[in-house]
């Protein structure tokens, strides 16, 4: 993309509503637009990182066996009478009545609507197990819309339902989707703890919240720092293998870390002292089991292999995408701007041209960016008559982990600049040796074609 030709608004004052710093950068990077309170525009930078988190959640999703559908926003109310929660949901439900006074909602989540298509479809315990999932936005009509996209009204969430014939498979399930979301976090370069949570609104008796640590989340936390050691480092896990699965699990779920809405004092307080940590954190997703909850009420049940009739067992299971693109911003800063990791990176390197016109300078960049494209990475040219001061601010504002800048000086000596976001640091290459290296660092992340 050249940046003369795409749209990116970025704000050189400080947005005086933004409390926290993912909100400030989030506006003054152009990636969001606020449409009304809670509600948001993803401009076009925005909307990128969101399609690559979107990305890697499916690809997690599907290597775990999970499959991907799409169910719409808008629900009836029936269906939410049947199960009870039409009115134990509250007002922050979005209610509305559509032209024949049907009362229909917009969706918080779906265990009802993917309950009722697994009744009408699914009659057999051989049709078992099933773990079905989208991704997809919501509505909550939260008091306190704050924090830009961290705590929206409109949401991008991904929600997924296993339907398993026992509580073993079910607690498989849960499991499995545990590890799934150890890995997607992995890959966005974010690390999220599993703690012990309550189960709220949703109902159950097993379920753990992934949270990461910032000090501007809204949970109080309490863990074993021992945890914070764990990585699954992209490790090949093997999603049949229940014993593997079940071991992970135990390794994540053994170290103290609860939320306070869950936290023991004599339990935390048993761990060595300069392990004890209390922190913030920022909730990315929960998992639940909560056997057969919707199913029982629902009727959604399958023949056993004994020709009896039994209600499923059931987990739901989310990750809150749009929230993610903050939470993954308020990991990873500084005061200049956005530092993005590599694996959700929304352009994988920049180059700066510090003398656009120059003929020279023009070309090295042109070549550079051709390059980039054809080894299937997306470069971000600045090809801007503009002072190099002020392409230097907007490159570290936007947070492109990489930048190449070209300039007659060092064309002189064969040479461009490669400059890290994170550490600061340049180094002096020959354009090809700096492609190459780019190459190299971006190896190990899948790359997608660009939208
Ligand atoms: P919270 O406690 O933060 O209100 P929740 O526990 O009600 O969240 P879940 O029902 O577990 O939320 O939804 C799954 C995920 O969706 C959450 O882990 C969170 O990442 C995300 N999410 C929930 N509410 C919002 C919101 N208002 N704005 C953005 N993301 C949200
Ligand atoms: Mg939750």
């Amino acid at each position: 993309m050249r940046l003369s030709r795409y749209f990116l608004p970025v704000l050189k004052e400080t947005p005086s509503e933004a409390q926290i710093a993912s909100h400030r950068l989030m506006l003054r990077a152009g990636m969001i637009k606020q449409a009304t309170a809670g509600i948001y525009s993803w401009l076009p930078l925005g909307f990128k990182i969101l399609r690559k988190l979107e990305n890697i959640v499916h690809e997690e999703q599907v290597r775990a066996g999970h499959i991907p559908m799409l169910m719409p926003t808008l629900q009836s109310a029936d269906l939410w009478r049947e199960s009870g929660r039409y009115d134990d949901y509250g007002a922050e439900m979005l209610r509305i009545t559509d032209r024949h006074g049907r009362d229909m909602l917009y969706g918080p989540t779906n265990e009802e609507l993917i309950t009722d298509i697994f009744r009408s479809h699914v009659g057999s315990y051989k049709d078992l197990p099933l773990t079905l999932y989208h991704i997809q936005w919501k509505f909550r009509d939260e008091v306190r819309p704050r924090f830009g996209v961290m705590r929206g009204r409109e949401f991008f969430m991904k929600d997924g339902y296993n339907f398993d014939l026992t509580k073993e498979d079910a607690l498989h399930a849960y499991n499995r989707h545990m590890v799934s979301y150890l890995r997607t976090y992995e890959r966005m370069g974010l690390q999220a703890i599993p703690m012990r949570a309550d189960s709220g609104p949703i109902g159950g008796d097993d379920t753990h919240e992934f949270l990461v640590l910032a000090d501007t989340g809204e949970s109080e936390v309490f863990y074993d720092s021992a945890i914070t050691d764990l990585r699954l480092g992209g490790r090949d896990v093997n999603y049949n293998n229940w014993d593997e699965c079940a071991e992970i699990v135990k390794e994540w779920t053994t170290p103290y870390a609860r939320t306070d809405e869950t936290h023991d004092e004599a339990a935390f307080n048993a761990i060595p002292e300069e392990r004890r940590k209390t922190s913030r954190g920022i909730e990315v997703g929960q998992i639940f089991y909560f056997g057969t909850k919707y199913s029982e009420p629902m009727g959604a049940t399958v023949q056993g292999p004994d020709g009896k009739s039994v209600p499923v067992h059931m987990g739901s299971h989310g990750i809150g995408v749009s929230r993610l693109v903050g939470a993954i911003i308020e990991a990873s800063h500084d005061d200049k701007g956005i530092i993005w990791p590599e694996g959700v990176t929304p352009y994988h390197a920049g180059i700066v041209n510090l003398k656009q016109g120059d003929a020279e300078a023009d070309a090295a960049c042109e070549a550079i960016y051709a390059s980039l494209n054809a080894i299937g990475l997306e470069p971000l040219y600045d090809d801007r008559d503009e002072r190099a001061g002020g392409k230097f601010a907007t490159m570290d504002l936007i947070g492109l982990p990489w930048r190449i800048t070209v300039g007659p000086r060092g064309l002189k000596n064969g040479v461009v600049e490669l400059t890290s976001r994170r550490t600061g640091e340049s180094e002096e290459l020959p354009p090809e040796q700096a492609i190459a290296k780019l190459a190299q660092i971006y190896a190990g992340h899948v790359l997608r074609p660009s939208l």
